[in-house]
């Protein structure tokens, strides 16, 4: 049974883990800790609200993050302290928690990943097998919806998805053109476009738009539930419960699909 310790567990994503973990006979959430404080499910005195994080986690937990960057940040220090497997996907981290992530790899497995439902990967995967097969005078824009209460912009997967096409066409971070009010004159092509909208209860919306001359093609994937994210952080827990110490991404888990026990 691969014991879960939740952060973030009153969240969106907290409360979707925990319904996807109701489904999967091999997992179970262990302890929940929130803003409010730290449970654990199996604590002979019940609650041990006051003592956070690193008073309910116990040898041969995973730890499973979608907080913010603070929560993260705890998590992270944990992990590193008590060399306790971490699945994170919080977004709106900076360079300084991904060198904190290294850290905590050199002790126990991690598997960080903006988005961690299939359609997405396959939806990566998508976008650069189209760039690879265009010329690079073809404009790429990206743009993302989400729903009113998401506090980072960008998302994390406008951006990845931004980083895989500047990889692909040799260019930096500088190319990307965070919407375009104030310029004047006409897109560069050395430039890729994020636009991101916020409304209502969009769960996940990325689209990939390349452009070129008379004609156009559009590669979109649509989170309709939470679900998606949820079972796929599940599969990454069960992945870093028998790892060794070290950076993973969602691809390492589907290279070992039939080892580890991806449901989806
Ligand atoms: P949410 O606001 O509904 O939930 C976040 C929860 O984290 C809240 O309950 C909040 O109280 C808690 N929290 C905040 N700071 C904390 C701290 N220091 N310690 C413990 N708990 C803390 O947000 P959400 O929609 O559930 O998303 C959470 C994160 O996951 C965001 O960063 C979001 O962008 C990300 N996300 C990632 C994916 C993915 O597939 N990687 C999918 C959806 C959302």
């Amino acid at each position: 049974m691969i014991s879960i310790v939740l952060v973030g567990a009153d969240g969106r994503m907290g409360r979707a883990i925990e319904a996807a973990a109701a489904t999967e006979r091999d997992v179970t959430i262990a302890a929940r800790v929130d803003q409010s404080g730290a449970r654990r499910a199996d604590s002979p005195d019940g609650a041990s609200a006051a003592r956070g994080l690193g008073g309910v986690v116990r040898d041969g937990d995973v730890v499973v993050d979608f907080s913010a960057p603070e929560g993260f940040r705890a998590a992270a220090e944990v992990c590193r302290a008590r060399a306790l497997p971490l699945v994170t996907g919080t977004t709106g981290l900076g360079t300084d928690d991904d060198a904190l992530l290294d850290e905590v790899a050199k002790r126990a497995p991690v598997l960080r990943s903006a988005n961690f439902s299939l359609g997405v990967l396959a939806l990566r995967a998508a976008v650069r097998a189209a760039l690879d097969s265009l010329p690079a005078t073809w404009d790429i824009e990206i743009v993302e919806r989400h729903h009113r209460a998401k506090v980072d912009s960008p998302s994390g997967t406008a951006l990845a998805l931004a980083q895989d096409a500047a990889r692909q066409r040799g260019l930096g971070e500088d190319a990307f053109r965070h919407g375009r009010s104030g310029r004047v004159g006409p897109r560069q092509t050395a430039e890729i476009g994020l636009h991101s909208v916020r409304g209502g209860s969009w769960i996940g919306d990325h689209a990939v738009l390349l452009a070129g001359a008379g004609e156009s093609l559009e590669l979109r994937h649509v989170a309709e539930d939470r679900a998606a994210f949820a079972h796929g952080a599940l599969a990454a827990a069960r992945f870093l419960a028998t790892a060794p110490p070290a950076r993973y991404a969602l691809e390492d888990l589907l290279q070992h699909r039939g080892r580890s026990g991806v449901h989806r």
